[in-house]
């Protein structure tokens, strides 16, 4: 068997939506590794959105991209996630994050909930039925810990009849391991 984390867990969850989708959300792009995943997953004609407000980060996923022929088919942003709907008019298939700080670079800029829960108040507002948002979330240190308790706050209060929520993590591992929301989109808004 595949030896599994949340980060890997969260490719398997999203890749069979992955097969039809026209619009996929890399919402905090860092090293392009999900970027890469979602570019090779998606059909030829889709557009892949991959944002990030670090030009450091948005330079290696280019390289990444272009070193295996994907470059055309994504959309690097150099601006906040909090400002996807600007960017992306459209329904959104699916999207993922991977919170915290970019690995190799600055451990001082980092997602912030505000900006996060903005980002996932849009893009779950524009996905389609069926569509699916994963989130990895680390509260293994003390900014990671106060982001994923907002996190997980606000994905507990969304409506059942409209979303599914689920969240997955190691369970025999040292020192608090990454959980992973899942969010899938059940039904049209049904707020009255
Ligand atoms: N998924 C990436 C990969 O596969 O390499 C790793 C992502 S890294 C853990 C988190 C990234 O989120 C960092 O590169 C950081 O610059 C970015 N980030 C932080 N705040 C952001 C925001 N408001 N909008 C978009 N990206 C943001």
């Amino acid at each position: 068997m595949e030896v599994v984390n949340a980060l890997r867990m969260a490719q398997i969850l999203i890749r069979a939506r992955l097969k039809t989708a026209r619009c996929v959300v890399d919402a905090t792009a860092g090293n392009g590794k999900d970027t890469l995943f979602i570019a090779a997953n998606t059909p030829a004609d889709s557009t892949v959105w991959a944002f990030d407000i670090q030009e450091q980060a948005l330079r290696k996923t280019r390289e990444l991209l272009f070193q295996n022929g994907f470059d055309s088919k994504v959309r690097l942003i150099n601006d906040s996630h909090a400002k996807v709907s600007y960017y992306i008019g459209t329904a959104i298939d699916a999207a993922m994050f991977n919170l915290g700080y970019l690995p190799g670079g600055s451990h001082a800029i980092n997602t912030q909930p505000e900006n996060t829960i903005a980002a996932l108040s849009q893009i779950l507002s524009q996905l389609v039925i069926s569509g699916i948002v994963t989130i990895v979330a680390y509260p293994g240190y003390e900014h990671g810990l106060t982001e994923m308790a907002e996190v997980s706050y606000f994905l507990n209060q969304l409506p059942q009849k409209e979303y599914c929520v689920a969240c997955w993590s190691m369970v025999n591992q040292i020192n608090h391991p990454p959980l992973l929301y899942i969010v899938e989109r059940v039904s049209e808004n049904t707020q009255p």
